[in-house]
């Protein structure tokens, strides 16, 4: 059944000029990117996309690192692709990352983890309207 899913690029891919690397992964993976922007999130505005993480003890770090550079946010969309781009990105801790994905081969630590996705259909719905409106997700 073909979904969509948030992806984000986090400031240490922007940063070290991964934009590229992971969307060449996106694409030859199959999945097709709906929509795409380049953006620095204010502090308020990391607060609101990562409310739900708000009693967890990294969520301040989370945040400032989330609003500390630009972020590249994308929508993705193909057959199962809430759960392929999860595979694609590889586990939180890069430590526990397996071979070849994006997480294992670039992120720098549990948190500068490099690339966000959506983790079920009812959160990629919350998600994809936090940076897309209505016109700019139309194919
Ligand atoms: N994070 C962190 N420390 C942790 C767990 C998570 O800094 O112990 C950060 C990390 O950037 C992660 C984000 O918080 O990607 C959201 O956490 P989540 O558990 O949702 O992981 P994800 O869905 O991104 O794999
Ligand atoms: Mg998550």
């Amino acid at each position: 059944m073909s979904e969509r899913t948030l992806c984000m690029i986090k400031p240490d891919g922007v940063e070290r000029n991964l934009i590229g690397a992971v969307l060449a992964r996106i694409e030859s993976a199959g999945l097709k990117i709906v929509a795409i922007r380049k953006l620095h999130l204010t502090k308020t505005q990391a607060e609101g996309f990562y409310a739900v993480h708000r009693e967890r003890p990294f969520f301040q770090s989370l945040v400032n690192y989330m609003s500390s550079g630009s972020i590249v946010a994308a929508v993705l969309q193909g057959d199962n692709a809430i759960a392929r781009w999860r595979e694609l990105m590889g586990a939180t801790n890069p430590a526990n990352a397996a071979e070849g994905t994006i997480r294992k081969d670039f992120a720098l630590d549990v948190e500068r983890n490099t690339v966000h996705g959506s983790d079920a259909v009812n959160t990629a719905a919350q998600e994809i309207p936090y940076f897309f409106n209505i016109m700019e997700l139309q194919e």
